[in-house]
């Protein structure tokens, strides 16, 4: 299962016999899902508490994102946005 929010692994929790006997996450909410102990911690705990803006959280992960694609995928990621500024000659 991937968090939700950093998009890597969740990790398992295992017991005193190395056997998993949790591999479902946190309630990510107020965002999306599932997430893993670090951005419960770091991100969703916090915002709970207003001390995080939603909005915020979002950007990263588009930054996330956009540090996961390779060149092909970044090009047609920016590609709209000459279009939205305007093509000038
Ligand atoms: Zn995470």
């Amino acid at each position: 299962m991937k968090c939700e929010i950093c998009y890597r692994q969740i990790e398992d929790r295992l017991d005193e016999n190395g056997k998993v006997y949790w591999s479902e996450g946190n309630n990510a909410a107020p965002y999306e899902g599932r997430c893993c102990d670090a951005c419960d911690c770091l991100i969703v705990i916090p915002t709970r508490m207003g001390m995080i803006p939603m909005s915020s959280i979002s950007m990263g992960q588009v930054l996330l994102k956009q540090r996961s694609m390779s060149p092909e995928e970044l090009e047609k990621f920016f590609e709209p946005i000459p279009r939205i500024f305007g093509e000038e000659e």
